[in-house]
This record gives structure tokens, sequence and C-alpha cells, in this order.
């Protein structure tokens, strides 16, 4: 664990950066700081490492005050991922993240070895090992950035908007791969943002800052959603929190409605058979891939013909993603797949809004 009891950091020249934060990061959980550019969030994780001395209170890790802790032997236990990812430009990808370990006075073997095996835990191809930083991608950088992080195998990573000089895509590719790998590692991280959508979908717990340094709430992205503590945080948590909050709630049992589906190939008499003015196209497995318009279908159904607006929501997903499928579906039903994709049954928004309802007269009043 990772706690800030009582820390104030005041710069030469008068800025409050840090206004006595008392938080705490639990052990192999992902402690998320969010809050617009200035509030002091890059200073609270240089504080962790020592690169920034506090002006007042303590910072310790599992117990441990860190300003007592030798400089050198505190960094090896931290990994420290930067926005650009900070690679030595004139070292290939694979002694990139073999550097620590080296430092460290590991062989020059086992460490090109183990970074391998970690470049392939990032997500990169081996092929890319001995490329140089700038012979790839903004999203490949970042995860060398992470790979080389985690190369001492560190229990705390300190993580400083890794993900925000990417665009949105390849951020969320790089958000899905973080999350599996940190299930599977169970580090103890301080994540920082500036996106509170990455926050809610990132933190076990989020900490919402404002200018000045000041925590204005720590609390799960739920209770954050459902909860804000005051004017500022609700609107910084933004507009559609009542929809967002759904993707915390997992789906009902539903009785789905019975669809009739088609293939492609089909014939526009077949598709037209159907009797349904938009008809769900499922593929060779069985997978919804798009709804056509059955007067569409002049010859034979084929891809160019579909509309894949829809999403696809799973039997055992979240509310949200339910109520999305209803509402961007063409027909007006939702798609509804089973965990291997296939193609379950319908559902209607009209369907789901009772269930939202239902679930929030169970609950009643949030806890404080
Ligand atoms: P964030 O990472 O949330 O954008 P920072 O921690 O970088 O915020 O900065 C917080 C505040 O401290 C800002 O007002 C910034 O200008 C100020 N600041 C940061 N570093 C220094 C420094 N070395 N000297 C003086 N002021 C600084
Ligand atoms: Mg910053």
């Amino acid at each position: 664990m990772i706690r800030f009891d009582r820390v104030t950091k005041r710069y030469d020249g008068g800025t409050v950066a840090v206004d006595d934060l008392t938080l705490e990061a639990p052990t192999g959980r992902i402690t998320v700081l969010v809050g617009p550019s200035g509030c002091g969030k890059t200073t609270m994780l240089r504080m962790v490492n020592r690169m920034i001395t506090p002006t007042s209170g303590t910072i310790s890790i599992d117990g441990r005050d860190t300003a007592t802790l030798d400089v050198a032997e505190l960094r090896r236990s931290i990994g420290y991922v930067i926005q650009h990812a900070g690679l030595f430009p004139h070292r290939t990808v694979v002694d990139n993240v073999a550097t620590v370990p080296r430092l460290l006075g590991v062989d020059r073997r086992t460490a090109r070895s183990r970074a391998m095996d970690l470049i392939e835990r990032v997500g990169l191809e081996p092929s890319l090992a001995r490329r140089y930083p700038a012979q790839l991608s903004g999203g490949q950088q970042q995860r060398v950035g992470v790979a080389r992080a985690l190369a001492a195998d560190p229990p705390v990573m300190l993580m400083d908007e890794p993900f925000s000089a990417v665009d949105p895509v390849v951020r969320e590719q790089l958000q899905n791969e973080f999350l599996r790998l940190q299930a599977e590692l169970g580090k103890t991280i301080l994540f920082v943002t500036h996106d509170i959508d990455e926050a809610i979908k990132l933190g076990d717990q989020v900490a919402v800052l404002r200018v000045g340094g000041i925590l204005a709430q720590l609390d799960s992205p739920a209770r954050l959603l459902a909860d804000p503590a005051d004017d500022f945080v609700a609107e910084f948590v933004g507009r559609d929190r009542g929809y967002r909050a759904l993707a915390f709630e997992a789906a009902p049992e539903l009785t789905l409605g019975t669809e009739p589906t088609t293939r492609l190939g089909a014939t526009g008499e077949e598709v037209r058979a159907l009797g349904q003015s938009w008809v769900l196209c499922l593929g060779a497995d069985g997978e919804p891939i798009g709804w056509v318009r059955a007067e569409a279908v002049t010859t034979t159904l084929d891809p160019t013909l579909l509309h894949r607006g829809g999403t696809v929501a799973r039997a055992d997903g979240s509310l949200r993603a339910l109520l999305d499928a209803a509402l961007s579906s063409p027909s007006g039903r939702g798609v509804v797949a089973d965990r291997d994709g296939r193609f379950l049954g319908t559902v209607l928004a009209s369907e789901v809004v009772p269930a939202i309802e239902a679930r929030r007269d169970e609950k009643g009043v949030p806890a404080p």
C-alpha cells in the first residue's frame, strides 16, 4: 500500500501544487488520480519516487516512510511510465527493456531473454525487438515503455498519462491490454490521467483532484458517477453519467425475443419470406454480422447491403451494453449474444428500462 499522509508541496515561487493530501493506494489495485491540467497529478507521482521532495507530510510504502529509504533501492522497487515513453533513442527495443535488469547486474543473456518475454506480454511482435524507438508507432512505443517499467518486476508502478498521446482506437487497445496484464500481475498502481472516461474504465478507485492539489473525492468509479461529492466533481464526471453508470450494473436475465435470421447469399425472396422489414444476418459461426432491409435485397444478400451500426450486447455483459444494443439497432431490436459471440435473441429498449428501474428500487437510496 502506498500512503500519502497530509502531504503538501509548495514550489519556490509559492505555487501550492499539492495541498494536505491524505490518500491510500491499496496493494494490488489501480488507483487513478484524475483532474484538470495543473492540479498537481505529476507532482504527486514524482513525490512517491522522490524525484520531488514534499514540503511537509509523509509518503510511505507498506508502512515504510519513503524519506528514510535508500533512493536507489526505492526507485528499483518502482516502475515509472510517462507520456512519450521516454525510451533511449540509440538503444533497440530489447535493450531498452533490458536496461534496468542489466544495471542491477543481471547477465546480458538472461536480461535479454526476459525482455523478449515482456515484449510479447505487452502485445508486441517479437520481430520489433531489434528496432529503434523512432521506427515504432506511438502506441508501440508506449507498450515498450510499459515493458521496460515491468522489467525489474517492481511491486509498484507509477504511470503518468501513459496513453494520452495516442489516437482513441490505439488508446482503447492499450487500456484493454493494460487491464489484462494487471489482472495477471496485480501490481500496486498509481495511474494519472486527465481523462475521466479513462479513469472510470481503469480505476479500482478514483481520486478526483481540483486545481490547487485538493482531493475532491476518492471513490469507486460506480460511486463517483452515482453520487458526486460536489458540483466540481459532478461537472468533471460529466454529462451522461446516469447512462455511463449502467456500465457497472450486470445485465438482468430477460426473456429474449426470438428473431428470424438470414445468411449471406440468401435470395431476396428468402429474406422477404421472413416477414420483417429489418432482418438480422448471421455469419458462419452464428455470430451477428449486421441488419439488412428486406426490400433492399434485389438479387442475393451480399455484405455491402448490411447495416453494421447496431452494437451487440453479451448476455453476461452490462445494462449499459444491453440498452445501447437496443438504442443503436436500426430495427429497434437489440442484439444479444453469448460468451462466444453467438446470437441468442433480441431485446427492446422498452424491456431494458423497467429492468433499470427495478434495479434502482432494489438498491434504494445510495449508501453514504
Ligand atoms: P498536472 O500534472 O496535474 O498537470 P503538475 O504537478 O505538473 O500538474 O503541476 C502542478 C502545479 O505546480 C502547476 O501549477 C505547475 O505550474 C506547478 N509546477 C510544477 N512544477 C513546478 C516547478 N518545478 N516549479 C514551480 N511550479 C511548478
Ligand atoms: Mg502532469
